[in-house]
Order: C-alpha cells, then sequence, then structure tokens
C-alpha cells in the first residue's frame, strides 16, 4: 500500500505543534485534576480528557451538548 507520506508528514507536524500549545498530561489523572481544577473554577463549563494519537499524552476538550 502506498501514501503520501511527505504530505502526511507535514500535516501532522501541523497537528503536534499545535499540541505543544495546548496543555497537555502524561497520564490521564493529571489531566482529570486540572479538568476537575478547571470545572470548579467555571462551571459552566464541561471538560472531558482524551488521549491524543499524535503526541501520546492527554489533553483536555469542552464537552459540547447540542440539545
Ligand atoms: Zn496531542
Amino acid at each position: 500500500m502506498k501514501k503520501s507520506y511527505d504530505r502526511g508528514d507535514r500535516r501532522r507536524d501541523a497537528q503536534l505543534a499545535q499540541c505543544e500549545r495546548k496543555r497537555w498530561f502524561e497520564t490521564p489523572e493529571a489531566a482529570q485534576d486540572a479538568a476537575e481544577q478547571r470545572m470548579l473554577d467555571n462551571m459552566s463549563v464541561d471538560l472531558a480528557i482524551y488521549r491524543c494519537p499524535l503526541c501520546g499524552y492527554w489533553h483536555l476538550t469542552r464537552r459540547v451538548d447540542d440539545l
């Protein structure tokens, strides 16, 4: 199977650069703690954690309920 590595790598580099700007955590526990802390600070915010397939660390993401 042939892939366009050049294009894929460049896109991944761009995404990894975004990862570096985001907050990231080495463990889900640390991410969860930070999420809970932020939700205490701002009750209107609902955060979830997810493991990033790009950098392998954990990020926080805003959970949006579209009702
Ligand atoms: Zn990431």
